[in-house]
């Protein structure tokens, strides 16, 4: 959210980021009834969101050669990327066996690292039950 945009009288703005990361955990349910896992039966939706709002999806897309398999999160930066976006704020994340999505789905080891290369420790990695910064998940991250 824009720091400059008026809010409604006593909406804090923390009230205003936790009811755009809600609405952005949502789209990324959403976007997990796209997976294709037919393996894992696990489906996994992101939604990236960048500073102007604009928000990419992503899901898992798994194959039968396992580790040709692609998460949500890369898929979703990965798509954002080739549309010539970088400035990302936020990733929500949504990932269900059951349609049950009120666990946290954190991101796996190489998603966290492909984030690094994009986002600095600030960036707010959404999840079912609240938000983490990058930094936290990925203390020390690769850098060249
Ligand atoms: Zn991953």
């Amino acid at each position: 959210m824009e720091e400059n945009q008026k809010l409604p009288q006593g909406v804090t703005p923390e009230d205003a980021q936790n009811a755009v990361f809600k609405k952005l955990f949502w789209i990324a349910v959403d976007a997990s009834k796209k997976a294709y896992a037919p393996y894992s039966g696990f489906k996994v939706g992101a939604a990236l969101l960048c500073s102007d709002n604009t928000v990419y999806t992503g899901c898992n897309v798994e194959n039968a050669a396992y580790p040709l398999g692609t998460c949500a999160e890369k898929n979703a930066i990965c798509k954002a990327v080739s549309d010539g976006r970088t400035d990302f704020t936020a990733i929500a994340i949504a990932g269900s066996k059951d349609e049950d999505y009120s666990k946290p789905c954190y991101p796996c080891g190489s998603c966290r690292q492909v984030m690094s290369e994009f986002c600095d420790e600030n960036f707010k990695v959404v999840v079912a039950d609240g938000y983490i910064p990058l930094g936290e998940l990925l203390p020390y991250n690769f850098k060249l």
